[in-house]
């Protein structure tokens, strides 16, 4: 067997602890003699799985204990949908924060429910930096102020927690896509009204979304709302109104588990610090190589880069592959390349990567 170093956006790298555990664990659970995917998902091993992974999740995000943990499915492009139909309520308007192609997607998807503000927009940068807080102009009574804290695709990640207390706004919630940064640092979750992700960034497979919501945020969905998305339906129901995705949340309660023994979600961040920081010198460093992000909104998690000669992508991206490098075709509405290096990918993933590309211009200078 041989892995490469997998700098996938998404589903991405899983740690390979998680993966060897997942494995001895596939056909007998811990003596249930059958394994996770084939358990009811109300019997006891299951139910202590998924309230295991719950505990973890709170303790590794110190989640204060008036915030619900929903497992939910359809990812963070269903949430767009779901969280107008929760939140929005009778003011009928919303403010968003647009700072590239994740946040573009989801203020279009909240017109179907009720009114959109854009507060602010980072369009004419080309979504490149994070608009200050001092610049955002809410409405006058939104529901919630929407941002998406790490913008996978662009690469761009909010450099300050969005507290709307510092604008004299705290009393409207703040709704926050971590999708691709869950985990990666630790975030003060009392400041935000609702958090979501997709899981297969950051934590595990796909088909688990994670929404960390405010209790007093839930019983107020538009009566149209489906059951299965009403967030106090799925809270009141312990995330088990309908079937979760089980398999997934096994996982991504492994990866809680191999994130404690890691230290923890401050030593991951001290972790990711570095794995950023040797690929960002690497590039900064180099006239080969670029990145176009304002230095003090570059993501640690997503680190999109050019060649300056981009005549030489395909030569780069067949070269990487073949040295067991893969995965670092940039997304197609910004094109370049994208290496993710999410909590998973090891700081020898990354020295690999800087090694590669540091012989690549050597050799095409
Ligand atoms: C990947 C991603 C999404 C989309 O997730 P799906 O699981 O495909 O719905 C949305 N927002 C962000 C920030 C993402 O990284």
């Amino acid at each position: 067997m041989s892995r490469v170093w997998n700098f996938s956006a998404g589903p991405a790298a899983l740690p390979e602890d998680v993966l060897r555990q997942a494995a001895a664990e596939m056909l007998d659970w811990h003596g249930a003699g059958m394994g996770v995917m084939e358990m009811s998902h109300r019997g006891k091993e299951f139910t202590a799985i998924a309230a295991q992974a719950e505990a973890d999740l709170r303790e590794l995000l110190a989640v204060p204990a008036n915030y619900r943990v929903l497992f939910m499915q359809g990812g963070a492009i269903a949430e767009n949908a779901i969280i107008p139909l929760n939140l929005m309520g009778d003011k009928r308007v919303a403010d968003y924060v647009v700072t590239g192609a994740w946040s573009v997607k989801s203020q279009k998807e909240a017109r179907k429910y009720g009114e959109v503000n854009i507060a602010a927009s980072s369009e004419a940068s080309g979504f490149t930096s994070v608009p200050p807080m001092a610049e955002w102009r809410l409405s006058a009574d939104p529901a919630y102020v929407f941002t998406c804290t790490n913008e996978t695709i662009g690469g761009v990640e909010y450099p300050f927690e969005p507290d709307l207390a510092q604008i004299g706004r705290g009393a409207v919630p703040v709704v926050a896509d971590m999708s691709s940064h869950i985990l990666s640092r630790p975030v003060e979750v009392s400041k935000y009204g609702l958090i979501f992700g997709g899981a297969q960034k950051n934590i595990g497979p796909a088909g688990l979304t994670i929404v960390i919501v405010r209790e007093d945020l839930l019983g107020r969905a538009m009566p149209h709302c489906p059951s299965a998305f009403d967030y106090k339906t799925v809270a009141d129901n312990g995330s088990m109104y309908n079937t979760p995705p089980t398999y997934a949340i096994y996982i991504a309660g492994l990866v809680f588990q191999w994130l404690k023994a890691q230290g923890g979600v401050a030593a991951i961040e001290a972790q990711n610090i570095a794995k950023a920081k040797l690929l960002y010198d690497f590039l900064d460093g180099s006239d080969f190589y670029e990145n176009r992000v304002d230095r003090a909104c570059r993501s640690r998690m997503n680190v999109p880069f050019f060649l300056r000669d981009e005549a030489l992508n395909d030569a780069f991206l067949a070269e990487s592959k073949a040295a067991g490098l893969v995965q670092l075709k940039g997304h197609k509405s910004v094109g370049g390349m994208r290496a993710s290096i999410y909590n998973a990918m090891p700081l020898a993933g990354v020295e690999a990567l800087v090694d590669f590309m540091r012989d690549f211009a050597a050799r095409r200078a």
